[in-house]
C-alpha cells in the first residue's frame, strides 16, 4: 500500500503555486506523473504562468507520461 501525500509545488523564482500533487513517499521530488496532478495552476506548458520560468520537461517514466522537474526551479510545501 502506497501512501500519497498532497504537496504543493511552487516556482522558486516568484513563489507562484504551480501544482497540487499526490506524491508517493517522502523523497526528493524529481518527477510529477500527470495522472497524480490534482490541481494544475499553469497553462499546461511546463512554465510558471507568472514569470515564465521553465520548471519541467515532458518524459515517459516507467511507461507513464510525466513531468521531470528541473532541480532548483521549484520548491515544495506539504
Ligand atoms: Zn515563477
Amino acid at each position: 500500500m502506497i501512501n500519497f501525500n498532497t504537496i504543493k509545488i511552487y516556482c522558486s523564482g516568484c513563489s507562484s503555486l504551480l501544482y497540487e500533487y499526490h506524491k508517493a513517499g517522502s523523497g526528493l521530488l524529481v518527477k510529477c506523473y500527470k495522472d497524480r496532478i490534482k490541481e494544475d495552476y499553469t497553462r499546461g506548458d511546463l512554465r510558471c504562468p507568472k514569470c515564465g520560468s521553465e520548471f519541467a520537461r515532458e518524459r515517459m517514466i516507467h511507461g507513464k507520461p510525466a513531468h521531470k522537474i528541473i532541480q532548483g526551479k521549484v520548491y515544495v510545501k506539504t
